[in-house]
């Protein structure tokens, strides 16, 4: 999510924002523009690339903008799922972008069909705009906070009317939000690579449980909750984030050098060489090799051009793909002991397919060390892990792990570790969120987690 106040290419540098942010979706985009009368939109299926040119761009005239970089959860594909969000009304249009999930979404929306509501999409940012219509009669802000506080979950929200823009993030700050300045513009970013990309300078990051405003008459914080502990997703930290973004005061790529480091001394390996799963492992394995003074090695080469997009959710495609993207150095992994680092095993194919590669290319040992801790949970806050059957170490011994991806060992960091590398600093940052790890949930709906709809 990308968003932008005060700026006459406001477009254009929207678009260079979601293109750092990429990595975050791959599934759809779209930008919309306000010009202070009107709100304008653009978007479409697929990469940035497939949805924007040229064209597209200069049509999109206006001071503000607001993006987003779709990601798929819950096979949520198709074109009315796309975001941003365009809703109009005879007092004027709001632009709603959202992350994250909301937990207590389907039964929002019972109450709301019940008030007579209609719903074109089951998306959380048609959700939000349907509370804050119904919320109607005080100041924007207080609408935009009673709506925000019926909503349960892990969320930020950028909306953006004719002649403000709103920005949210829920109570606990799960998912990842950063303020960020542009000369005399505002920007406001999922995360700070797309800062670095416009030339824009980091100014703080948006609060767990604050509203922002921002209009041509400056920039005003609100509450719309009780500030809770911080508890940003250590799955941001462990895979999805670029490792040229802080989150949170704390650089990405150091802190995966840094569970690299602590997997290392948790459980070292007798190796010859280390090698890392290209892209979002390479830190941590550079980490592991530097603590144990092993050589570190490029052991396994990604081919470029096969996008995540390319992966579609069956199970046969995903193995087509983890084989098209990787391959192994057979020249560094002959008849050496490597240990093959990750940063993560969700359903285990990555790992199943690599160590079977590994050994055809001649390695004589593979040894699997993973830089976070065995994920046994599902995730009910944004990231695509729903549901515990498809989780390769729920319910599984270490021994069981290795023998299902056909390791001769594996090892997983503890949660001490990764908070430890994760947590460098406790004044600035207080905690993370990793139920998905040890099943402590910082959110719960009526005393438990209930997924039984997504609002995605
Ligand atoms: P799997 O192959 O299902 O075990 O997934 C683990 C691999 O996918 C690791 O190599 C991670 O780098 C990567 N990964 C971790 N979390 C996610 C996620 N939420 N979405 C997509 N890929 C992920």
């Amino acid at each position: 999510m990308f968003g932008i106040w005060g700026h006459p290419k406001a477009a254009e540098i929207t678009y260079y924002g979601l293109h750092a942010l990429q990595h975050r979706g791959q599934e759809g985009a779209g930008i919309v523009v306000s010009n202070g009368e009107d709100l304008q939109l653009h978007k479409g299926v697929g990469l940035l690339n497939d949805v924007f040119d040229r064209s597209h761009l200069e049509k999109l005239v206006g001071h503000a903008a607001i993006g987003h970089d779709h990601y798929v959860t819950n096979n949520d594909t198709g074109f009315e799922n796309v975001q941003p969000h365009v809703f109009r009304s005879q007092t004027g249009s709001m632009a709603l972008a959202h992350t994250g999930n909301i937990m207590n979404a389907y039964k929002l929306r019972g109450e709301l069909e019940d008030e007579g509501s209609i719903f074109q999409t089951p998306t959380a940012t048609e959700l939000l705009a349907h509370l804050i219509r119904r919320n109607g009669k005080s100041t924007v802000e207080e609408v935009i906070a009673g709506a925000l506080q019926r909503m349960v979950g892990a969320y930020a929200f950028l909306l953006l009317t004719e002649d403000k823009m709103y920005v949210a993030l829920d109570p606990h700050g799960i998912r990842p939000l950063s303020l960020g300045r542009l000369g005399e513009s505002y920007v406001v970013s999922s995360e700070t690579c797309a800062f670095d990309i416009i030339g824009a300078t980091f100014e703080r990051e948006v609060l767990p449980g604050e509203l922002l405003t921002i209009s041509d008459e400056g920039i005003k914080s609100t509450r719309f909750s009780l500030r809770e502990q911080r508890r940003l997703c250590a799955m941001e930290y462990v895979y999805f984030s670029r490792p040229d973004s802080d989150l949170n005061h704390v650089n990405v790529h150091a802190s995966r050098k840094r569970m690299g480091i602590e997997l290392a001394k948790e459980a070292p390996a007798e190796a010859d060489v280390v090698t890392g799963v290209p892209d979002s492992s390479i830190s941590a394995a550079i980490g592991y090799a530097e603590q144990l003074g092993l050589p570190y090695e490029m052991g396994l080469i990604k081919n470029r051009y096969v996008g995540r997009t390319f992966i579609q959710p069956s199970q046969e495609m995903r193995e087509q793909g983890v084989k098209m993207k990787l391959s192994p150095v057979r020249g560094i992994v002959e008849g050496k002991r490597v240990v093959m680092i990750d940063d993560s095993i969700v359903r285990g194919t990555t790992s199943i397919r690599i160590v079977r590669m590994l050994k055809q290319a001649g390695a004589k040992e593979v040894h699997v060390r993973i830089a976070s801790p065995a994920i046994t949970n599902p995730c009910y806050y944004g990231i695509d892990m729903s549901t515990k059957k498809e989780l390769i170490a729920a319910g599984r011994t270490l021994d069981e792990i290795r023998d299902v991806i056909g390791a001769d060992s594996v090892a997983y960091l503890s949660a001490a570790g990764l908070e430890k590398a994760i947590i460098k600093d406790e004044t600035i940052h207080q905690g993370i969120c990793n139920a998905c790890m040890t099943g402590d949930y910082p959110v719960q709906l009526d005393g438990k987690p209930d997924i039984s709809y997504s609002g995605f």
